[in-house]
């Protein structure tokens, strides 16, 4: 809003956007073209404490973004360097704010953490803290 010559970048997750203070902020952002915005929804269709169609199903979300105004993306967001390109794409329509849907997976790369709901906001003991840098720094080597 104040003409800044950068770009602003926030980061949602998919377990919050039932809360009206997001899609209150998405319409004034529609309202004032702000096409240096970019919101990313982490979509990994968890929250605390279940599936998030199960809270509050917010299906279709990219719909939803559309009505508010916004430019909408869907991609894997588990793949980093088709992540990197579309944020080098924006704004994706010029006068509206960006949204890129990411669509992920909850504990990416380590075997036990993978769309296990308890990882949301679990505390690994040592062991399994161990384990989870050993695969993660296995997958860093594969690239
Ligand atoms: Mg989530």
């Amino acid at each position: 809003m104040d003409k800044k010559d950068y770009k602003v970048y926030t980061l949602l997750g998919d377990g919050e956007m039932p809360e009206g203070s997001n899609w209150e902020a998405a319409l004034t952002a529609a309202h004032y073209k702000l096409d240096n915005l970019c919101a990313i929804v982490d979509k990994n269709s968890l929250q605390i404490t279940a599936a998030t169609a199960d809270v509050c199903n917010t299906d279709p979300l990219d719909e939803k973004w559309k009505a508010f105004g916004w430019a909408v993306r869907e991609i894997d967001g588990n793949d980093v360097e088709v992540l990197k390109s579309t944020l080098q794409d924006l704004p994706f329509e010029a006068g509206k704010p960006s949204v890129v849907i990411a669509h992920t997976t909850k504990g990416k790369g380590v075997s036990y953490m993978e769309n296990v709901l308890k990882w949301h906001h679990g505390v690994p003991s040592a062991d399994e803290y161990e384990l989870a840098i050993k695969e993660l720094d296995e997958a860093l080597l594969a690239i």
